[in-house]
């Protein structure tokens, strides 16, 4: 995969992987950049663009977090959809998407089967059987 042909701020060359089919990363797509920049004005200072090498997932992104308390399938939506946005304006790293992602699709489980739970426990209870 070619290489991005963008000079970074210390002036070597970008380390990134060029996007397929074009000469530049992500970061550094000049149709992307401007979509960044607005991105950066709109949210100030919490949002920034992370460099993967220096990405410490550990330590999360230093943004600000919202923390769902019994996340309904509609704030599920809302954050996927909040977070495809910000993976295309360069806001978060894509890794932090796809753990999101990941989490947000085990949210979803754990919502169905405690739905269908509640939902064969009270067809029990109107049928008299398994009383507890
Ligand atoms: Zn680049």
């Amino acid at each position: 995969m070619a290489k991005c042909k963008a000079i970074t701020k210390d002036g070597k060359p970008c380390q990134a992987n060029a996007q397929t089919g074009k000469d530049y990363c992500f970061l550094h797509d000049p149709e992307k950049v401007e979509a960044v920049k607005a991105a950066r004005s709109k949210g100030g200072s919490s949002l920034k663009v992370i460099d993967p090498k220096r990405f410490k997932p550990w330590r999360g992104t230093g943004g600000d977090v919202t923390v769902l308390q019994s996340p309904t399938p509609q704030d599920i939506v809302n954050l996927l959809a909040d977070t495809i946005d910000e993976v295309k304006t360069g806001q978060i790293d894509p890794r932090v998407a796809n753990a999101v992602g990941y989490l947000a699709g085990s949210i979803m489980k754990a919502i169905e089967l405690t739905t269908l739970e509640e939902r064969l426990a009270s067809l029990e209870e109107a049928i008299g059987v398994n009383k507890r």
